[in-house]
């Protein structure tokens, strides 16, 4: 099983068997997702183009490691502030659909207040 509310469950068993919860404020637990997403970065440093698709293509399962190291924090982080993330991504997509219309945005790499 690997819904949102499953994943959190067993992000939530893992950090209670060890109790860990009561390091995890909500700071030190952004600050965990910022490096996690550091790594994901150091994964990538230094290379690009094709050299850097077949990097990730051989080491798949660091990538992998990476993205679900980052979700777990997210998840965490959603759980102990009362944030249903599915529902916060739906209300996110409807907030860049307003702001990147797709009339305007269509094949365009700009920010929204440069469309
Ligand atoms: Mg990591």
């Amino acid at each position: 099983m690997s819904s949102l509310e499953d994943l959190t469950q067993q992000m939530l068993e893992f950090r209670d068997e060890r109790q860990w919860a009561q390091f995890h404020n909500p700071k030190d637990v952004a600050l965990s997702l910022t490096l996690e997403a550091a790594e994901l970065l150091e994964l990538m440093q230094w290379k690009s183009g094709p050299e850097l698709l077949e990097h990730l293509k051989v080491n798949r399962e660091l990538l992998a490691d990476e993205l679900a190291d980052v979700l777990g924090w997210v998840l965490v982080l959603a759980h102990d502030q009362g944030i249903d993330l599915g529902m916060a991504v739906k209300e996110k997509l409807i907030k860049n659909a307003a702001k990147y219309p797709i009339e305007k945005a269509r094949g365009v790499a700009k920010k929204y207040t440069e469309l």
